[in-house]
């Protein structure tokens, strides 16, 4: 029997971040300002983001940033993370195919947005910042933030999009247990969040107007940033750690991958596991497919619209280039919550208009299906939103079997699913549907953003 899991050494952390858009041809389009629709200049950040991130943001001629010595020694509590042949789930499929995941759900807080929150919270304290806003859907990211928050000694307040406050009570106790805040959201303590809450009084939330919320508290508190978990190239490039140790795992294995998947939110842990290997087909043209997985029920790259459009639903962001549905898009409450994001980062939108990568969409009874089938394959309970990611290397899988071949195939597994039994639970359950859109639906709220801006 051959390896089952590739380990590597704390020595072989990367000492460096990828940053892709040195090496890509068609660079991504500016960022610009709303008001005079100009590209956003550096210390137009200043004010929401600490200055080295605002930087790193901006910054489109370095290929690698080094990563700080503070933060590769944060990194060795659980990096370099496993990357795992799943002979269980090849056998349970009879499949040809070789899979292989990374399995990120290793990291204290159960998911890769560890990776980008340490490195945050990093730049923010060196720049003597007190306190720090945030937001989270899932829970997810604030957990990893309040983590990263404690470590570094600052302040931090989430808002946590009001429906996952009350279905994922437990992801609100970590955060606590961090010593953060955490705040529903809509809220009545900032201007967004009256204004939707007078409109519509049973408003459930979503990430856009979690986001208007923190910035906009963080913009009023002196000494206070805000920080953001996925979309951003900043984020992008923190995660690129799981590519390159993934990169020098499958040397290990003795495999290439054919495909590389991830499930896709904002993008961040797309872009970590896909731009290293991405970065072979842009300088040496080698062969590779990268695919994002994104639920049916919020298919910005699938059926979105590659134009400008706000970060967050009130419209304080920057206007970024960007595959959306739309900011006032309002998700259906799928289980995945980190994948009810209306748009897609402008690094990957880019790569996407490019032709450089695919995204399909997956079902949300689909994904549960595969995490069930993962589940009893491995041994590890999935997040739903790495469900996404299983389901589309599953489809990968079974074609390869009907084509007879061998496809080697990586997935990022990027988190677990221990605090989303209740998701789980309904589904077992029956209870659970599908939310598919309409082109109807779709087509609305493309035509109200072409209104808008
Ligand atoms: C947040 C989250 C995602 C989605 O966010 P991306 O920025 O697209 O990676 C995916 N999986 C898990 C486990 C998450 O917590």
């Amino acid at each position: 029997m051959s390896l089952k899991k590739f380990l590597l050494e704390e020595k072989d952390i990367p000492t460096a971040w990828y940053n892709i858009t040195a090496d890509m041809k068609n660079k991504p389009r500016p960022i610009l300002n709303p008001g005079t629709k100009q590209p956003v200049k550096e210390e137009e950040l200043y004010p929401l983001f600490a200055k080295a991130l605002a930087h790193q943001e901006l910054n489109q001629t370095d290929a690698w940033i080094e990563i700080p010595g503070e933060v590769r020694e944060m990194y060795k509590i659980w990096r370099p993370t496993p990357l795992v042949r799943a002979y269980g789930l090849e056998k349970a499929l009879d499949t040809p195919a070789h899979i292989y995941f990374k399995n990120e759900s290793v990291s204290p807080v159960g998911s890769h947005k560890l990776n980008s929150a340490i490195a945050q919270a990093y730049f923010c304290k060196q720049e003597g910042v007190t306190n720090i806003t945030t937001e989270t859907g899932a829970g997810q990211w604030g957990a990893a933030m309040s983590y990263a928050a404690k470590v570094f000694g600052l302040e931090l307040a989430v808002y946590m999009v009001k429906i996952s406050y009350h279905q994922k009570p437990y992801r609100r106790s970590i955060m606590q247990t961090f010593g953060a805040q955490v705040i529903a959201s809509p809220s009545m303590s900032t201007k967004a969040g009256r204004k939707i809450l007078t409109d519509h009084p049973n408003y459930q939330g979503s990430l856009g107007t979690a986001i208007s919320e923190a910035v906009e508290l963080a913009i009023q508190t002196p000494n206070c940033k805000y920080v953001l978990g996925s979309v951003l190239s900043h984020v992008m490039l923190h995660q690129t750690v799981i590519g390159l140790e993934a990169e020098k795992q499958m040397e290990l294995a003795g495999e290439y991958p054919d495909v590389v998947i991830g499930c896709f939110g904002g993008g961040s842990n797309f872009s970590g596991i896909s731009f290293p290997f991405l970065r072979h087909k842009l300088n040496e043209g080698k062969e590779i497919r990268i695919v994002a997985a994104e639920p049916a029920s919020c298919p910005k790259l699938t059926r979105g619209a590659f134009q400008y459009d706000f970060g967050d639903e009130a419209g304080y962001t920057p206007l970024i280039p960007m595959f959306t549905l739309g900011h006032n898009f309002a998700p259906a409450h799928i289980h995945a919550g980190g994948l009810r994001y209306h748009g897609a980062g402008s690094i990957v939108s880019q790569l996407r208009k490019d032709g450089y990568m695919e995204a399909v969409d997956i079902k949300q009874l689909d994904s549960f299906a595969a995490a069930t089938l993962f589940a009893q394959a491995e041994g590890i309970i999935p997040a739903p939103e790495s469900a996404h990611a299983i389901a589309a290397a599953i489809q990968e899988a079974n074609q390869a079997k009907e084509e007879g071949k061998q496809r080697t195939i990586l997935f990022n597994l990027s988190g677990h699913g221990l605090i989303d039994m209740a998701a789980y639970d309904q589904y077992f359950a029956g209870d659970l549907g599908n939310y598919e859109l309409s082109d109807e639906e779709v087509n609305a709220k493309l035509a109200d953003l072409e209104k808008i801006i």
